[in-house]
């Protein structure tokens, strides 16, 4: 993975910082999946269904933005495979775009990438997939415990202000519009444009899936994306064995369902690098 990393900053290194960074997570309500299943059965049961879905889907997302460029021409791009926490495969997807259809002008920003909740009149299926799919949290006050919760504050930075127009920042991601507008009740909670998790209005309606799009312009993403596996710390522990605590400890990657049957269907490989 430290290799892979270098080679992704070499890449960088000769076309530039990522212009856009992209989450895509499989969704184990896509119709393909719950079509598929036996009776009784759950996705959780067909880890082989799960991931044979979500490869035919990343292939084609993949093609959407690097040989069809929805959001612009592509020059470069790396991805990674990940299974970690939730255990529903999703990719990091880092673009590099060519310099005429770099993110300069905010209008640009707006026309690819949204950080709002559509109209539930005007475009139902859309305010149901950003709803489902997009809203970040409940966090902060209100639930303490939530996993981006870190010394009482959200790692994630939820809730956002709200603003009426985009506006580039100097963390290298922009301010996106968000403005007061329609509400949803999430995860128990009246939520608004403030907990959106930014999302192209192209790509979301065609893949119903969590695929959130960043404009980036620094390498920040680059660390991110590489982070590394999930690892476990295991007890073992045998009936008349004396108990040797730091022998019975060992330091173990876990390796979820999904994720084991990527591999055995021949998926080996965990990141791709083009330029
Ligand atoms: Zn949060």
């Amino acid at each position: 993975m430290r290799e892979r990393c270098a080679d992704a900053m070499s890449i960088f290194g000769k076309y530039g910082a990522p212009n856009l960074f992209i989450t895509f997570m499989a969704n184990p309500k896509w119709p393909e999946i719950t079509e598929n299943l036996r009776p009784s059965e759950y996705t959780t049961d067909r880890p082989d269904l799960l991931v044979r879905v979500f490869n035919l889907k990343l292939k084609s997302v993949m093609d959407d933005l690097t040989v069809h460029g929805v959001l612009g021409k592509s020059i470069a791009h790396v991805y990674t495979i990940e299974f970690q926490k939730c255990r529903l495969p999703h990719a990091h997807i880092l673009i590099v775009l060519r310099s005429d259809d770099k993110f300069s002008a905010s209008e640009h920003i707006d026309k690819c990438v949204c950080a709002e909740i559509p109209s539930s009149i005007e475009n139902p299926r859309m305010h149901e997939i950003v709803t489902k799919c997009l809203m970040h949290g409940p966090c902060g006050i209100e639930n303490p415990g939530a996993p981006c919760m870190e010394a009482g504050q959200c790692k994630k930075i939820f809730p956002r202000e709200f603003r009426t127009e985009t506006t580039m920042n100097m963390s290298g991601y922009p301010l996106y519009r968000r403005r007061p507008g329609d509400t949803a009740f999430v995860r128990g909670r009246e939520m608004d444009n403030r907990f959106v998790a930014p999302y192209s209005p192209y790509l979301l309606p065609k893949y119903n899936a969590h695929i959130s799009v960043e404009v980036c312009t620094s390498l920040r993403a680059v660390k991110y994306i590489y982070k590394g596996f999930d690892c476990s710390n295991m007890i073992l522990t045998a009936g008349q064995v004396q108990y040797n605590e730091i022998a019975n400890y060992i330091d173990a990657r876990y390796v979820s369902a999904p994720e084991a049957m990527w591999r055995l269907l021949g998926n080996t490989r965990m990141t791709d690098l083009m330029q």
